[in-house]
């Protein structure tokens, strides 16, 4: 799973390499450490452009919507940010330092589905 996470970062093109980075979805910004990369449309299902966000603000958007729901539902930051669930830890996660360590811990399925 690390080399894979690597690759995809690898793929972003750098973009003013100096401005923070800042996470669409809790809107604060991401500590270099903490970028992801999310495809909107899962890769699975053919996706190819993909977002920076905190890996705890993307780890919880795998915690709680499907790929196939990512598809066909969640497939822009706008909304994902509907989703009620993820709305939820959006307004809880802001209340907390930006390096706070994400505490998501996923189930060994959902770890061992390549999902991004
Ligand atoms: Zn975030
Ligand atoms: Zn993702």
């Amino acid at each position: 799973m690390g080399k894979i996470k690597r690759n995809a970062l690898l793929s972003i093109p750098l973009v003013g390499v100096k401005a923070p980075n800042t996470c669409p979805l809790c809107e604060r910004v991401i500590p270099r450490h903490h970028l992801e990369a999310h495809h909107l449309i899962p890769k699975s299902k053919g996706g190819k452009s993909t977002v920076l966000l905190h890996s705890a603000c993307h780890k919880q958007i795998h915690a709680l919507i499907t790929e196939t729901d990512l598809a066909n539902h969640f497939n822009t930051i706008e909304s994902l940010k509907t989703h009620a669930g993820l709305a939820k830890f959006i307004d809880w996660i802001k209340t907390k330092p930006i390096d706070f360590k994400e505490r998501v811990r996923k189930s060994k399925q959902l770890k061992s589905s390549a999902h991004w």
